[in-house]
């Protein structure tokens, strides 16, 4: 898989290593010093790339996508590509399927299972000759002029300095999603790993394994052990309480089996402030809790105060020591969307009933980076898959619409009917606790009255409705064969 070994390589976040520049004045050119030796200004030398300049009356208008996640990718695969161009930039080529990505930490799915390059979302870009995808990050938009400003992601790629350039666009869908958020706490960034990326799942992977080689080897004190094996969670939402099921699901199965000889010293915690699974039904909840208990997870309440290489401490003076860390506790706004000059609803970008910024022409904002106005008497919506999926589907449609009534290029659809607003109706919540047991909550709010389940159907229903959800058959197919085998011979983390 030559894309999948690319974009793994692309993705990493640690930056290079650079030569000192004493070291670099003897080296060849970098290409970007050469660019920047032909042009005076680097943003000049991508001014007449076809997928960046602004375009013109013979061509297609451009919509430009500032992300690849589950609203900008729902937004390209849908969009008409015979009406216009999609520029999309993004500083990773695929689209992460983040409800299974847990499941990918202890080889319960391999990575590709979750990864969709975006090529495969929307061939046209990759064919396309006004059509194109940049490894870039979005720096800021340039309202007035129609134009975002960009920096390539050169990460891992150690002759290359990054590099700025712009892209003219005619619509602009800003899907940029949210931060992981750490409340400032002191040194969770540093220390902790976040599980939001392909990346971050196999940093766990890598961690979890080679903590269980250590630990066997002679020399390691049992209160080492001890630690190395102490895998914390800090966040007890969704993905806390789904990556500890799959844990002590892991410790029961594979670790009794595998690395028997430490099995008694390996152990789950989850550390929360305050109730886990707080939007789920109270009942779900004290199952859930029970059934992770059974499972040997250990359940915390408290706040983390500081966060050091081997230790966590809390609010109240408690030392947790810990061999691997996992941080999720919730999202907050990116400093691009902070850096955005337009209205805000908490810290995102402030949109209304279509999904417009209505300070700016021809700009929408969907997913985790946006919320709706308080002037239009609508809620800013949860930072949930679910919401952004169907925004994406949802302004698609109209852009689509817009493109048809001729209204597709920079400053074209002022006058247009935009059809009927965005209306979000919550199909409900799922969660998997391990040991083949799941929570399936379809109510619409935590105050409303409905349906709400736990135990095996509920696992199944919550299987059922992922391998529906995956984007490409290809990927079901993975995620199918993946679980069977899971299944029947366990769960295999030797291949990172
Ligand atoms: C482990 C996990 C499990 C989850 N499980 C569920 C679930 O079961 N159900 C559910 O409904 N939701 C779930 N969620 C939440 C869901 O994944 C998010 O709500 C969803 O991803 C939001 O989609 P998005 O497109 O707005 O943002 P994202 O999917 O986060 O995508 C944002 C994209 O923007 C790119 N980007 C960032 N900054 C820039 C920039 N400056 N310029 C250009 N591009 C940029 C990113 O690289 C990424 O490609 C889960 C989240 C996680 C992390």
């Amino acid at each position: 898989m030559p894309w999948f070994r690319n974009f793994i390589h692309l993705v990493k976040q640690s930056p290079p290593q650079r030569k000192p520049a004493a070291l670099m004045a003897h080296s060849p050119p970098s290409l970007t010093q050469l660019l920047r030796h032909f042009s005076s200004s680097s943003s000049q030398i991508h001014s007449n790339h076809p997928g960046s300049r602004p375009t013109k009356g013979d061509e297609k208008p451009r919509v430009v996508v500032l992300g690849t996640g589950w609203a900008g990718c729902r937004l390209m695969k849908d969009i008409d590509t015979n009406i216009y161009d999609i520029v999309c930039i993004s500083p990773r080529n695929h689209m992460v399927f983040t409800p299974l990505l847990a499941s990918t930490c202890v080889g319960t799915l391999e990575f590709r299972s979750v990864a969709e390059p975006i090529g495969r979302i929307q061939p046209a870009i990759s064919r396309e000759p006004g059509s194109y995808f940049f490894l870039a990050n979005c720096m800021g938009v340039d309202f007035q002029n129609h134009q975002v400003h960009c920096q390539t992601v050169t990460e891992g790629v150690d002759t290359l300095e990054p590099w700025n350039f712009k892209v003219a666009y005619d619509k602009l869908v800003i899907a940029s999603g949210a931060e992981a958020s750490t409340f400032g706490i002191k040194g969770a960034r540093e220390h902790a790993t976040f599980l939001r990326e392909v990346y971050h799942a196999q940093e766990i992977r890598r961690k979890l394994l080679l903590n269980l080689m250590l630990s066997d080897v002679p020399g390691v004190t049992e209160e080492e052990k001890r630690r190395l094996l102490h895998c914390v969670v800090v966040g007890g939402g969704p993905t806390g309480v789904e990556f500890s099921g799959e844990l002590s699901d892991f410790i029961k199965k594979d670790v009794h089996q595998r690395y028997s000889h430490v099995k008694d010293y390996i152990h789950v915690t989850l550390v929360e402030a305050n109730e886990i699974l707080s939007s789920f039904d109270d009942r779900l909840r004290v199952y859930a809790i029970k059934q992770l208990t059974k499972s040997g997870v250990n359940f915390v309440r408290g706040i983390v105060k500081d966060v050091q290489p081997e230790k966590i401490i809390l609010s109240d003076g408690t030392d947790i020591p810990y061999g691997v860390l996992v941080w999720s506790t919730g999202v907050g706004p990116s400093s691009f969307v902070n850096g955005l000059e337009v209205p805000k609803a908490g810290g995102r970008i402030g949109i209304d009933e279509w999904l417009r910024v209505p300070s700016v022409q021809d700009v929408f904002a969907i997913g985790d980076c946006s919320g709706f106005l308080e002037s239009t008497g609508k809620s800013v919506l949860p930072a949930l898959a679910q919401v952004a999926e169907r925004q994406g589907k949802y302004l698609a449609k109209v852009l689509n619409d817009v493109g048809k009534s001729g209204g597709g290029r920079a400053n074209g659809a002022t006058a247009l009917d935009l059809g009927d607003p965005f209306v979000y109706k919550h199909l409900g919540s799922m969660a998997t606790i391990g040991r083949y047991k799941a929570l399936v909550d379809l109510r619409q709010s935590k105050e409303a009255k409905g349906v709400s389940m736990a135990g095996f159907s509920s696992f199944f229903i919550w299987r059922s409705a992922y391998l529906t959800r995956v984007i490409s058959w290809r990927n079901r197919f993975y995620v199918f064969i993946n679980w069977l085998t899971t299944l029947v011979f366990g769960r295999d983390i030797s291949r990172i």
